[in-house]
């Protein structure tokens, strides 16, 4: 193989840039040449193709978002749309591809493959909703800047003696959710896995309050429903002042963690060997200390479940 590319795709994750650098060092240190497709599938559709070199990637690892930009993109979606691409690489003498990004992203690379474009998947998302790796790329910077904001907004929940209801990302997982609840010491976390239940968060507060607590934090993932909705309700049935923060994008950018940039690094070299062995239609994944890779199409057709014995444990250590 002498020339790959490599593209984001999807939403943005902090580290997604260090994964960028690991692909086009650990290709050129093999003597393959690599190029930048900007805007994710978008891009590979309209030729936006820059070459890249060592510097291109130098001073890269520790800044949050993508140097080659992301989007989504619906002509991507149509067979007409991904043999445009297909063209587009084979004119641009592009012999394998990496693409970084969730699972749509993941969907995007095994079709690719099927149109003959050797094609690696490596988990760039902050949602943590990838099966087959215990981590995705951006995650652990996700759930610190989470945890840093608890951390702020319960030093005014204790001032003030309030409840405070804190949503965070997640649309279609609790991931986030949990794992910044259980590390932020949340009173009750509220996750689309676990049907939503305010009676039993009142109750916890209820209890909190007898025991002399008077601030709550309630962390809730996006995708459990209207969180303004869930706010008035356990205003109403506690009879307590409740504010709502609504954490929104400053969650998804930002400088990635030491995890996650060890993390891309260790993907992104790994997703370039792969290529490099001549292996296809695969994604990366970690378990416990290991980098590991699997069969892209079984990949997507897994469920990755939330962990049960954390939540359970997150209830437990907030009574
Ligand atoms: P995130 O988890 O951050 O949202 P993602 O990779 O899941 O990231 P999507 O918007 O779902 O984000 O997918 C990114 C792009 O991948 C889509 O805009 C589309 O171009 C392509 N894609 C998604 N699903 C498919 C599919 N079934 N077939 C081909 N391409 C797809």
């Amino acid at each position: 193989m002498k020339r790959i590319a490599v593209l984001t795709s999807g939403g943005d994750a902090p580290g997604m840039n260090a994964a960028i650098r690991a692909v086009v060092r650990t290709a050129i240190y093999h003597n393959v040449e690599v190029i930048g497709v900007m805007r994710g599938y978008s891009g590979l559709i309209h030729g936006e193709f820059v070459k890249m070199d060592l510097g291109s990637v130098a001073d890269i690892i520790h800044r949050g978002g993508t140097i080659l930009h992301t989007a989504r993109s619906q002509e991507f979606l149509t067979e007409d749309g991904r043999q445009r691409a297909v063209q587009k690489m084979k004119e641009a003498g592009i012999e394998g591809l990496v693409a970084i990004g969730g699972d749509g992203t993941f969907r995007g690379a095994a079709a690719l493959d099927k149109l003959g474009i050797p094609t690696i998947g490596v988990p760039g998302t902050i949602d943590n909703d990838i099966p087959c790796t215990s981590l995705t790329i951006g995650f652990d910077t996700v759930v610190n800047t989470v945890v840093d904001a608890i951390n702020k907004i319960r030093d005014t929940a204790t001032s003030h003696e309030r409840i405070f209801v804190i949503e965070v990302m997640g649309r279609n997982a609790g991931f986030i959710a949990l794992a910044a609840g259980l590390a932020g010491g949340a009173e009750s976390i509220l996750i689309p896995e676990i049907p939503a239940d305010v009676t039993t968060v009142v109750d916890n507060i209820r209890r909190g309050l007898a025991r002399g607590k008077r601030h709550s934090i309630i962390l809730v993932a996006e995708g459990v429903g209207d969180v303004r909705e869930i706010t008035e309700k356990i205003t109403k049935l506690s009879g307590l002042e409740t504010r709502l923060s609504i954490l929104g994008y400053i969650q998804r950018g930002g400088t990635p963690t030491a995890l996650d940039r060890i993390l891309a690094s260790r993907m992104g070299a790994e997703a370039v060997r792969l290529l490099l062995k001549g292996e296809r239609a695969k994604m990366i994944g970690i378990a416990g200390e290991e980098i590991k890779s699997f069969d892209i199409q079984w990949a997507l057709q897994q469920k990755k479940e939330i962990d049960l014995d954390q939540y359970n444990l997150a209830g437990i250590l907030s009574i």
